[in-house]
């Protein structure tokens, strides 16, 4: 049997979409639509001329079979076949013209909303994006975008025209004729009772269809990146299971929308219908008995038509409605997630373009969620253009300790200094643009090579670059590409080694060259030529800067001006290599374990002790 894993958004209360009502989303959206006015004015008058052509149909019928068929006067014949195709073609024109504003107004407002929930998420804090599966966040953007956006373009225009036909339809018929208009109105009480049911019940089953969708696209972004190792492991069945899991949660979910407004739909549509069987009764009798023309009649039928059918448009509103409000929930929820601090901020102290580099790390704690502490009272100096050695077991907390650094994660208390300044007061571009982070899986952009190591200083020259490339040693093997520099890399990096990934990494901080740095040390090994040819391109990068390593190589640690052991989320010992050996601690103990290359190596031998 396969097990299926529950929806993520809907497993974890915390994480759960936040319900808002109708009201809220449609004065937000509203916003967006401000700019725009002059194009809402010109789709709603380009409707209202379309709807005088429709208007002028049912007038130009009772004239053409009263005073003209009936009257046997066929030299009026072709004036009024003229004066109906000119009400038929002015409705479809300005139609057209409607459709196409609608368009400009509806895609302009998506594109406005899409770039703002996107630059919003860019400005979320790194611990947002760790609750969440990016296949979500993905559909977000993408699928609930465009259908927010819906109701009130649509909303506006077919609104107004609606209530504006209804209103002048009915104006009509009762001066028509008002009993008749009376008897046209039977139905109306049973459709507002189905609208009202409608609109109570339809937002759970939207709201579980967009999150069914979520939970399908992330699957397949998760999948999609794990390929590799779905492969590996021979799980493709076991996968395809999954999704068809998830693909017929979406099904069902869509089916259950579609079923109701399915039933919905055509029972409203039959309640109107009822009102027009009793206009054709009284109606007919009124004929009959000579009260009425013909003529009379079948325009008041049409005009009837041009009741129900804005009716029927106002239910189609209240389904985009409520599918607007499932969706406006999930893109609102981005929009009012807390923001990192600010990126720019100009009231604060001024950090010179590029600081000394001395870091101090006084009393800091940090726990990821709730009160699981991760790190607690963390101390520690690193003079400009020292290098630091953090070593510790796996889960000890070194990562941690240096993400506090750039703010990627904001501490719990104490606080960090960067050469006299609080870094909690920093704005964080400015912070950021000190610091360089060579992580051990090296991520690349799926782009060229060139924008890779570009991306470190977008404007460098390509002197510059080809420099950072020699220093970072990967200038002979790009060259040796059959595009050079121009070669696309693969999503992250695919069509590259390992080795040669972290070399175009290492470029990239080399361009970008800040005084500080952060690198955790690759694990994975690579044939000796390789690392030389790393290590050689590691020690130009740290030369002159201040590094923080989380190191894993003997080699490397021994090279540190200051080792700090960590473990439990406490630096247990520090010190030089030499001092550490001699105060006969943990790391004493570990480096004494010959024979190993890294030093987690040495944390599993000695783990029995
Ligand atoms: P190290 O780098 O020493 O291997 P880490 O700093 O990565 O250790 O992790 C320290 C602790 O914090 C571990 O218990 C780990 O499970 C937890 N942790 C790490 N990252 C996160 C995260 N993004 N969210 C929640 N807990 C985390």
């Amino acid at each position: 049997m396969v097990r299926h894993t529950n929806l993520a958004a809907a497993s974890d209360p915390r994480l759960a979409t936040k319900k808002r009502s109708t009201w809220e989303i449609v004065r937000r959206v509203a916003v967006y639509l401000k700019p725009y006015k002059g194009l809402a004015v010109a789709m709603i008058a380009c409707a209202l001329f379309s709807l005088a052509g429709s208007f002028a149909f049912p007038w130009l019928t009772k004239y053409i079979i009263d005073d003209v068929l009936v009257a046997r006067k066929s030299d009026l014949l072709l004036t009024a076949m003229l004066g109906l195709l000119a009400a038929f073609f002015s409705r479809d024109a300005f139609n057209s013209l409607r459709i196409r504003i609608n368009n400009t107004f509806e895609q302009n407002v998506i594109y406005d909303m899409r770039r703002e929930v996107y630059a919003r998420l860019q400005r979320l804090p790194v611990g947002y994006f760790d609750q969440r599966a990016s296949g979500d966040l993905m559909t977000r953007v993408i699928e609930d975008v465009n259908s927010v956006e819906r109701v009130l373009i649509d909303g506006t225009e077919q609104g107004t025209i609606a209530i504006l036909s209804i209103v002048g339809v009915l104006v009509i018929l009762f001066s028509m004729n008002p009993l008749l208009a009376a008897t046209a109105l039977a139905p109306i009480p049973i459709l507002a009772v189905g609208a009202l049911w409608y609109t109570l019940t339809a937002h759970k089953r939207y709201r579980r269809q967009r999150e069914a969708s979520s939970a399908m696209n992330a699957l397949l972004m998760d999948n999609l990146q794990g390929v590799r190792q779905i492969k590996a492991f021979g799980h493709e069945t076991h996968e395809d299971s999954r999704f068809a899991h998830r693909a017929g949660e979406l099904r069902a979910g869509t089916l259950e929308v579609m079923r109701i407004w399915a039933w919905y739909q055509p029972t409203m549509s039959f309640a109107g219908a009822v009102g027009t069987v009793l206009v054709m009764w009284f109606g007919g009798s009124q004929v009959i008995e000579g009260k009425m023309s013909v003529g009379s009649l079948v325009s008041f039928l049409f005009y009837l038509g041009l009741f129900y059918d804005p009716v029927g448009r106002l239910h189609s509103l209240n389904q985009i409605l409520q599918s607007a409000r499932a969706s406006g929930e999930r893109v609102f929820d981005i929009m009012d997630a807390t923001e990192e601090r600010a990126i720019h901020n100009v009231s604060t102290p001024e950090l010179p373009p590029r600081v000394r580099g001395d870091v101090v790390y006084e009393n800091v704690g940090f726990a990821y969620e709730g009160n699981k502490i991760v790190l607690h009272n963390v101390s520690l100096h690193a003079k400009s253009g020292q290098m630091i050695a953090l070593v510790g077991p796996t889960g000890a907390g070194k990562s941690t300790i240096v993400n506090l650094l750039p703010a990627f994660y904001e501490a719990s208390s104490g606080r960090i200094m960067l050469d006299g300044h609080d870094t909690a007061k920093i704005p964080l571009a400015e912070l950021r643009r000190q610091i360089s982070v060579v992580s051990q899986e090296a991520f690349l952009f799926n782009g060229t090579v060139r924008e890779n190591i570009l991306y470190g200083r977008l404007d460098a020259s390509e002197a510059e670059l080809i420099a950072a490339a020699q220093a970072a040693n990967c200038h002979e093997f790009i060259s040796h590409l059959p595009e050079g520099y121009d070669s696309k890399v693969g999503e992250r990096g695919v069509k590259l080694s390992v080795g040669e990934k972290q070399r175009v990494s290492i470029a990239r901080a080399l361009l970008k060259d800040a005084p500080i740095l952060i690198l955790d040390e690759a694990t994975a090994s690579v044939d000796t030529a390789t690392e030389r040819l790393i290590q050689e391109a590691l020690e130009r990068l740290m030369r002159g800067r201040t590094s923080f390593v989380i190191a894993h190589r003997l080699s490397t640690i021994r090279r540190a001006d200051q080792i700090l052991v960590v473990k439990g989320g406490e630096i247990v010992e520090r010190g030089t290599h030499d001092e550490l050996l001699n105060s006969n601690g943990l790391y004493a103990r570990l480096a004494r374990i010959q024979n190993t290359t890294f030093i987690e190596e040495s944390f599993e031998k000695l783990a029995p002790v």
